[in-house]
């Protein structure tokens, strides 16, 4: 098995120092650098990554994790998945490329996205990657032209209206369009092997996976009626990434579980596949901001109301980083972001309504409104929480051109743990790395990542 991952990569935490610990050193260092210029920067703790997988695979042990490239391409999380055995879903050509570039071979990849431009289907082509996702006609010619060996995977619509942020809009097709399109591929000569699907992201109602995979077996039956040899079933992503959110994974998992044995019982002969993104890598970054700018402003200003009676001014502080970068799940997500101050209020410092905004010179750029903070300073740091999904990198996916830098920690016993991964893997001559689950115990009692705690203004 490839080594994508080595010591290298990241800084080694030992027992009893957290990745908090490590990004209040690095806040201290930046503070005290002689350059006025800050730049927010993460601390990625690749360990949470690694017990995410580990709770993947007992929680679905017949489902094979991708990742979804989009949702943070940054280096580390790259390799780490790349070492756990992970396939990758790629968006575009440059997500492609940049997986190839690590190692990982072309039948690890699926090219995810239904609506492509020419060239990434050529890309695919030159590169042996088969598996694309369709769910279009325009599709289905341009892959006739340009990849005709190509292994189509169709990708259906969902009841997504209930997930805070829908795909079904733009990308799927209707269960009452998929005959069409199915003979339309067998008329081609172009090759269906299977259904895919996304539930959107932040979905409330686990229900929504269930009913998903009865309208897959659905699509399957009318595929293998027409002749095509239909074996994926892939469950896209949606997946949460944090404790805090409204379902569990677990409860998640077991939903599916039960429908998978509904409509695709063990020994169906078909690979089940999910493209999770935020799932693995929400709860392992943090990141700190600098403030850059502070002002007071009265509330009595016109068009400004009093808040709660108690105070007559709020503060304003600007940070470097806003919602047109890091923070764009302000913008896409509806999150409120909460920073987590490094020095403790004493119980007698007053607390002060305060709002958050970022660098760009508009009136859109407000991270986060009605907090309540006690006084802070120019060049403090605000430290947050589960920041690794749709943050770094977001506008250039190539290394080297990321915006924020990234420092990646492990525990030693992270570290074991995923080598004990690789070596029984490999004992099972898998030369490719499939997931297996490990029964360790690690993953519930490390505790090298401990969980955000949100209060209006927590304490590291
Ligand atoms: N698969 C596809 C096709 C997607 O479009 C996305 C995200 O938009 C994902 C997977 C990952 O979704 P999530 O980060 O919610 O797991």
């Amino acid at each position: 098995m490839a080594g994508y991952l080595s010591e290298s990569d990241f800084v080694m935490v030992e027992e009893g120092f957290s990745t908090r610990d490590l990004l209040k050193e690095l806040t201290l260092g930046a503070s005290q650098a002689t350059t006025d210029e800050v730049a927010a920067f993460f601390v990625a703790d690749l360990g949470a990554i690694v017990r995410k997988h580990f709770c993947f695979l007992k929680c679905l042990p017949r489902v094979r994790p991708f990742y979804a490239v989009k949702c943070n391409s940054s280096p580390g999380v790259l390799k780490v998945l790349a070492q756990l055995g992970l396939g990758f879903s790629c968006a575009n050509k440059a997500e492609m490329e940049l997986v190839q570039h690590i190692g990982i071979p072309a039948s690890k990849i699926i090219c995810a996205n239904p609506c492509k431009q020419i060239a990434q289907i050529k890309y695919a082509a030159k590169h042996g990657i088969q598996l694309l996702s369709f769910d279009n006609e325009m599709e289905l010619a341009k892959v006739v032209k340009s990849h005709p060996s190509a292994k189509m995977v169709l990708c259906i619509a969902t009841d997504d209206s209930h997930s805070l942020s829908c795909l079904s809009l733009k990308f799927g097709v209707s269960l009452k369009s998929c005959r069409h399109l199915l003979e339309n591929a067998k008329k081609h000569h172009v090759e269906v092997v299977g259904v895919s699907f996304h539930i959107g992201s932040g979905c409330p109602d686990p229900q929504a996976y269930a009913q998903s995979i009865a309208d897959a077996r659905l699509v399957f039956e009318m595929g293998t009626e027409l002749g095509h040899k239909m074996h994926v079933l892939d469950l896209g992503g949606g997946f949460p990434g944090t404790e805090g959110a409204k379902v569990r994974f677990e409860e998640i998992a077991s939903v599916i579980n039960s429908a998978l044995d509904l409509y695709f019982p063990e020994g169906c002969g078909v690979d089940i596949f999910a493209e999770l993104g935020r799932y693995y890598v929400t709860s392992a970054f943090t990141v700190a901001v600098s403030i850059i700018a502070k002002k007071e402003v009265l509330l009595d200003q016109p068009g400004r109301e009093e808040e709660n009676g108690s105070t007559s001014k709020t503060i304003v502080y600007h940070l470097d980083e806003g919602v047109y970068g890091i923070f764009n799940s302000v913008l896409f997500d509806n999150i409120c972001p909460t920073p987590i101050l490094q020095k403790k209020p004493s119980t007698e410092q007053p607390l002060y309504s305060s709002s958050l905004w970022g660098p760009a010179v508009d009136g859109c750029d407000c991270v986060a409104e009605g907090l309540w903070l006690p006084q802070l300073h120019v060049g403090d740091w605000l430290v947050f929480d589960n920041m690794g999904a749709y943050t770094v990198g977001m506008g250039s996916p190539f290394w080297g051109t990321q915006a924020c830098h990234i420092t990646y920690a492990m525990s030693r016993v992270a570290w074991e743990a995923l080598r004990r991964q690789l070596m029984a893997a490999e004992q099972e001559d898998d030369v490719e790395g499939v997931c297996k689950p490990l029964s360790c115990g690690w993953e519930i009692t490390d505790t090298l990542c401990v969980g955000p705690v949100f209060t209006p203004a927590s304490i590291m």
